[in-house]
Formats: structure tokens, C-alpha cells, sequence
């Protein structure tokens, strides 16, 4: 299994990051794909890929720190994709519900690192919140361009979904789809198992049966189980399909044949 997108460095007061990744081999969790919200977690980033044979790296500014971005933060990003491990720029994208930067300028440092991406040939981590439509148009405009990319967390509906899969894009879903009444888990029912990647956005949003606690990698076990119900089909077979999804998207070659 792997969990394709957590933040082990906001995880790690709660426990040592070498205990989570343990914690995740363990439960069968193979690999971390370990996600940037600014430079300094992006650093932080490369340095447990460095660390940990199970984790790589993705770098990026999130929406809500657009605001701290300038050029020389992006040209330190582009300088920490040279790293052997660094799959992905991410998070990138924007969010109309914290608006925690102004709109204008997540928008405009989503279009650099979009360049970014198509100059690097690098996959892309999009979030989107409240702001589905604006990121959509963006995206469309450079995704030919880009290798691949997910809209990590899919806040969208079936149709918004099969926007993303026209872009040659694939949705991640987490541990939403083990809460009652989510829109996610009825998304995740109707797309195809070869559009989904699953995640646990740790140390957020934490599936049930912990709900309530700090979330981990491990945890992701319990987001493939709950895809194999929705799906009424074994989790060996999810496990096979998504984690056969995730290897091509990040290139994670070194793990084929697993
Ligand atoms: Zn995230």
C-alpha cells in the first residue's frame, strides 16, 4: 500500500518520524509520498526521503502560503527538484474557503509553479477548495504540458471528476470516504479504481476507527479497506490497481514488481 500524500513533519510532535515510517513498513504501507506546503517543509521534505528508503518527496507552495512566496522561494524549490528523490511539485493549487492568501496571488503563484512543472517535466499535487472551477480552467491551460497530476483530497462531484480524468489527471480520495454521508465516497463508488489514489493527508483527517486521533501513514490500511467495500471487491485487488496507479504517476520505477 502507499499513502500518497502526508505531512510527516506536522505529525512529528506527536511521535518520532522514524517510529511513523516503521509504523507504516509494518502495516504494509511500502511507500510515503511526503508533500510540501512551503519551502521549509519542502526541505524538510528531501531530507526524510534522504532518510527514509520508503519515502520521496514531492516540494511546492500551497494556496495558503501564496502570500510568503517570491522568486527567490521559488527558485530554491526549483533548485530542491534536482533531488534524486523529489517526484512531484506539490501541494499547489488554490483554496477559496481559508483564503488564507489573497486570490489573486494563489492564482498567480499556481501558474508559476504550473511553469515550473512543464519546464521540469515533473507530475503535479494539486489542492482545490471551494475554488474547483478556477483551478480546472488553470489547469487545463498547462496540462498537455505536464506528465500527469492528481487532485489530491477530491473535494468534487462525478462530473467535476471526469473533467479531471479528461485532463489525463487521477483523483485522490482519503479517510473522508470512511465518514458517514461523505460526497467522496460516492465519488469514489462511481469513478474507476484505475482513476483513484488513496492517501491519508496525515495528520489530518483521520479514518475511522480513529477518528478523533492524530492520523499516520499506517493508517491508509484502513482508507484501501473501505475503497474495497465501496467497490464490493477485495483489497488485494485495490492494492494492486492503485498502487500500480501511484508508481506511474510518481515514476516510482524502483518499486515495480512488487
Ligand atoms: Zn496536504
Amino acid at each position: 500500500m502507499i499513502d500518497s500524500h502526508c505531512h510527516l513533519n506536522y505529525i512529528e510532535k506527536s511521535g518520532a518520524v522514524a517510529d511513523l515510517v516503521t509504523n507504516a513498513t509494518d502495516n504494509g504501507v511500502h511507500t510515503i509520498i511526503n508533500i510540501g506546503t512551503d519551502l521549509k517543509s519542502s526541505e524538510i521534505s528531501v531530507a526524510y526521503a534522504n532518510q527514509f528508503d520508503s519515502v520521496y518527496a514531492a516540494v511546492g507552495i500551497h494556496p495558503s502560503d501564496a502570500k510568503h512566496s517570491n522568486d527567490q522561494v521559488l527558485a530554491k524549490i526549483k533548485q530542491l527538484t534536482t533531488e534524486k528523490k523529489v517526484v512531484a511539485v506539490g501541494e499547489i493549487g488554490l483554496d477559496y474557503y481559508r483564503d488564507h492568501s489573497p486570490r489573486d496571488v494563489q492564482r498567480k503563484v499556481f501558474k508559476q509553479q504550473l511553469e515550473m512543472a512543464v519546464e521540469l517535466k515533473l507530475p503535479i499535487v494539486i489542492h482545490t477548495r471551494e475554488a474547483f472551477d478556477d483551478t480546472y480552467e488553470i489547469v487545463k491551460e498547462y496540462a498537455f504540458d505536464i506528465p500527469s497530476g492528481v487532485f489530491h483530497c477530491f473535494p468534487g462531484t462525478v462530473e467535476q471528476a471526469q473533467k479531471v480524468f479528461d485532463l489525463g489527471f487521477v483523483i485522490s480520495v482519503g479517510g473522508i470516504i470512511t465518514y458517514k454521508n461523505a460526497t467522496m465516497a460516492d465519488v469514489a463508488r462511481a469513478v474507476p479504481l484505475e482513476k483513484i489514489i488513496l492517501e491519508t493527508d496525515a495528520p489530518f483527517l483521520t479514518p475511522v476507527p480513529y477518528r478523533g486521533k492524530t492520523n499516520r501513514p499506517a493508517l491508509v490500511k484502513h482508507v484501501y479497506q473501505h475503497l474495497a467495500d465501496l467497490k464490493q471487491i477485495d483489497i488485494a485487488e485495490v492494492e494492486k490497481t492503485v498502487d500500480r496507479t501511484v508508481q506511474k504517476l510518481f515514476k516510482l520505477v524502483e518499486t515495480f514488481g512488487e
